[in-house]
This record gives structure tokens, C-alpha cells and sequence, in this order.
């Protein structure tokens, strides 16, 4: 049997999961807007923004500098990937409306709902990972 999408879950479980990724997406949102832009041309692309140097004097604007290019260079890979969760939980809300949320996207089979409590943004039935 073909599965065909959140009609063969129970509707409880399916606002649980939607909850929860609604929740964890203002949640990435509030801390992405902490450290970084979001591209308005590129919807859920964020831009870390490269730190500014205070203007202090002499050596000390180098040993600014340099701790400010360290934090960007730290927060960079962790922009990216919380820019990457974005965009799965995005992706599963939007087939959550569309009533096609829990099926594997490469056997179409459902994802065991017990895979989907822990990571709802799941893409795949965890056979197929
Ligand atoms: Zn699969």
C-alpha cells in the first residue's frame, strides 16, 4: 500500500508534531535574528553579519579584530546549520498543509510516527537514511 500523507496519521499526533515544529522554528528564528540577517530575496537564507570593529586605538583594534573575526569564523558553520533545521522544519510545515507529511521522500512509505515524535522534520523513514 502507497502511503499517502498525513491521512493515515491521527490528527492528534499530527498537531503535536505541528506544534512542536512551529515551536522550534521561532525558537531558530529568535536566535538566528540575534547574530544574523535574513535575506529578504532568499526566503529562510540568513546572512551572518561580519562583525563591526568599535574603533578603539592602536594595538588594541587589531586584538579587537582579531577576537571578532574568531567569533565569526565559530558562529558561521552554526549559522548554516541551524540555517539547514530552518529549512526542514519549513519544508515540513509546508507538506503538513499540503497533506503529504510523513511519507519517506525516497520509498514513499510512512515514516514510523515514532521516528517522527523525536525528529519531526524527518525526510526519509530511516531505512532510506
Ligand atoms: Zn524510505
Amino acid at each position: 500500500m502507497n502511503f499517502s500523507g498525513n491521512k493515515n496519521m491521527t490528527k492528534k499526533l499530527l498537531k503535536k508534531i505541528k506544534e512542536k515544529l512551529e515551536k522550534q522554528k521561532a525558537e531558530i528564528e529568535a536566535y538566528l535574528q540575534k547574530f544574523a540577517t535574513e535575506d529578504k530575496k532568499f526566503k529562510g537564507d540568513w546572512d551572518t553579519r561580519y562583525p563591526k570593529f568599535n574603533g578603539g586605538v592602536g594595538s588594541q583594534i587589531l586584538e579587537d579584530a582579531a577576537d571578532q573575526v574568531e567569533e565569526y569564523v565559530t558562529l558561521l558553520p552554526l549559522e548554516h546549520n541551524l540555517e539547514l533545521r530552518l529549512q526542514s522544519i519549513n519544508k515540513a510545515l509546508e507538506k503538513i498543509k499540503k497533506g503529504k507529511y510523513g511519507k519517506c521522500e525516497k520509498c514513499n512509505k510512512k515514516i514510523p510516527d515514532e521516528r517522527l515524535k523525536i525528529y519531526p522534520e524527518a525526510k526519509n523513514c530511516g531505512k532510506c537514511e
